[in-house]
């Protein structure tokens, strides 16, 4: 049995299609979405509808809650401030209610799933460098914990001595002696420079985890975001995945 971990897709409904096309092809149907299904993409409300079809299995991110006015947004980057008071303009009564009853966390076998990070979900930080990860191994207790909120992969490994380091980002054994904090990347705004969507999948009889990335029409979720008034450096970052 394969579980797909799907973070940020920010409204993307183009790229967020592709994934589950994808999933679909390959017959995967356990799915958890780890947050930010708005902000940033013209299609918000289409996104929650089919992520909420889709799977039960889902948590808040920072735009969740800034759309609802959970979080405080004056932090927020002026473009990403924006989006949001964009978003929470629009999306409807119903997509509201739905956000506002997302958890923070999820646990199932052994492995938690948080937007930011293990140790303070509600704070909204960002994971980047293998000294973080270190303090963050510390507060939670499962095997392995997946993030999302950087849109950026990545992938640390703690061994039974409690050493921590950053790991290649390609197709990983989780092995027995290790723990491991993954970072799945962005279905809808990628930021490493590849602008195809990325999906986390974890097989769990051969224990392998591998990112794969999905092309998407960009340029019809770029036509989108112009149309929606929304600022044109949000169409523009799609093209190149920045
Ligand atoms: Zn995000």
């Amino acid at each position: 049995m394969k579980l797909a971990i799907i973070s940020d897709i920010h409204g993307n409904l183009e790229a967020l299609q592709a994934v589950l096309a994808f999933l679909n092809g390959e017959g995967i149907k356990d799915i958890i979405c780890l947050g930010d299904i708005v902000g940033y993409g013209a299609d918000p409300d289409e996104c929650i509808n089919l992520i909420r079809e889709t799977t039960d299995h889902i948590i808040a991110g920072n735009h969740d809650w800034g759309a609802i006015g959970l979080t405080d947004t004056s932090f927020f980057n002026p473009v990403a401030k924006a989006a949001i008071e964009w978003t929470a303009d629009t999306v409807t009564e119903d997509s509201k209610k739905f956000l506002v009853r997302l958890p923070l966390t999820i646990t199932r076998d052994d492995f938690l799933f948080v937007h930011g990070t293990p140790s303070s979900p509600e704070d909204w930080d960002y994971l980047f460098r293998a000294a973080d990860a270190l303090q963050e191994f510390k507060s939670f207790l499962q095997k392995a914990c997946f993030i999302g909120h950087s849109h950026t992969p990545l992938m640390f490994a703690r061994d039974l001595k409690g050493m921590t380091f950053q790991v290649t980002y390609a197709e990983q054994r989780l092995e027995d002696d290790r723990r491991y904090i993954i970072n799945v990347g962005s279905v809808g705004q990628p930021r490493d420079m590849d602008p195809d969507a990325a999906v986390g999948i974890y097989d769990r009889e051969r224990k392998y985890f591998t990112l794969e990335r999905i092309p998407y029409d960009i340029k019809a979720a770029q036509e989108k975001i112009i149309k929606a008034g929304l600022p044109a450096m949000l169409a523009e970052r799609l093209g190149a995945g920045w």
